[in-house]
């Protein structure tokens, strides 16, 4: 039998969780587990604290509350550089539902929010107060303890920050791939550039030798020659009904090119 428990705060829900329970965000892949009949948690634990949904400015970064739905991400002004994102997850009944927590969670081919947030290095705070930069947060996060309480990221410059989700379904397919890059300037040359990568690989991944060829360098066809070169180095796709991981290596850095060179839509 599935029960369903409300707390009114985030801790009282972590502290209530089991091996057998699961947090209800949105809720649209509990729910679809729960209707497919999953047997791996007999316990939904949800929390009434509209403040999880909240989108602020703080010390200079934008923190987007863990219970924000794509549609919050696209209505706030703060989260004005994430709309082109957070428009591309699922179509308007999902956004609807989707939140930025359950994002952080959601298994290969899913998870595009969360490749731009591993972009823009994310920090991700729990629900006892700590915080962890993302990426060690998705390195670790099936086994994490607590429930995420939020997310910050710095407020990019300009046309820093960029996103292209490949799709074979317009506009509502399921990523290919989905490619984030923030991409600072020093003297006009690229500066310790951030790019990420989803659904080439277990959770959104780093391209950290494309990102180490871009130093330096001019965003140009010639400059970023040698980044493409590497771009899939650290990737690791798989097969499934969308693509294979030949298929996946092979164009992505057509897509990388595209996105650097800002020849499609940011
Ligand atoms: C038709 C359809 C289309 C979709 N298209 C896309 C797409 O294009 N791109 C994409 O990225 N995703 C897509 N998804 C997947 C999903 O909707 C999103 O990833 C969404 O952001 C998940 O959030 P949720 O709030 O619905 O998660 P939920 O279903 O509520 O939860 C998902 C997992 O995250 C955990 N969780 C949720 N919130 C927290 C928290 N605060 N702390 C700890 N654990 C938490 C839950 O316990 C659960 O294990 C699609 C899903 C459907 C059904």
């Amino acid at each position: 039998m599935l029960t369903v428990e409300t707390f009114d705060t985030l801790v009282q829900a972590a502290s209530a969780m089991t091996p057998q329970s699961r947090y209800l965000g949105g809720g649209t892949l509990v729910m679809r587990g729960v209707n497919y009949g999953d047997q791996s948690f007999q316990r939904i634990v949800r929390v009434k604290d509209r403040s999880l949904r909240e989108i602020r400015s703080e010390g200079g970064r934008i923190v987007i509350g863990a219970g924000a739905t794509m549609a919050n991400v696209m209505a706030a002004s703060e989260t004005a550089f994430l709309a082109n994102v957070a428009r591309q997850v699922g179509g308007p009944a999902v956004r609807n539902m989707a939140t930025v927590g359950g994002n952080l969670f959601a298994e290969h081919p899913y998870g595009d929010f969360t490749t731009a947030l591993l972009a823009l290095d994310a920090t991700v705070r729990l629900s006892d107060g700590s915080e962890q930069p993302i990426e060690s947060f998705l390195s670790s996060r099936s086994s994490m303890r607590g429930l995420v309480a939020s997310v910050s990221v710095p407020r990019p410059m300009g046309d820093e920050f960029r996103f292209r989700k490949v799709s074979r379904v317009k506009p509502k397919g399921v990523s290919v791939m989905s490619i984030a890059v923030w991409l600072p300037r020093q003297g006009g040359r690229i500066s310790q550039a951030r790019i990420a990568f989803g659904a080439m690989g277990a959770t959104p991944l780093r391209a950290k030798s494309a990102e180490q060829a871009l130093d330096g360098v001019n965003l140009d066809a010639q400059g970023i020659e040698r980044a493409l070169s590497v771009a899939t180095t650290g990737l690791n796709p798989t097969d499934d009904s969308l693509a294979s991981a030949w298929y996946r290596n092979e164009v992505a850095p057509v897509h990388l090119r595209r996105v650097l060179l800002g020849e499609e839509s940011r």
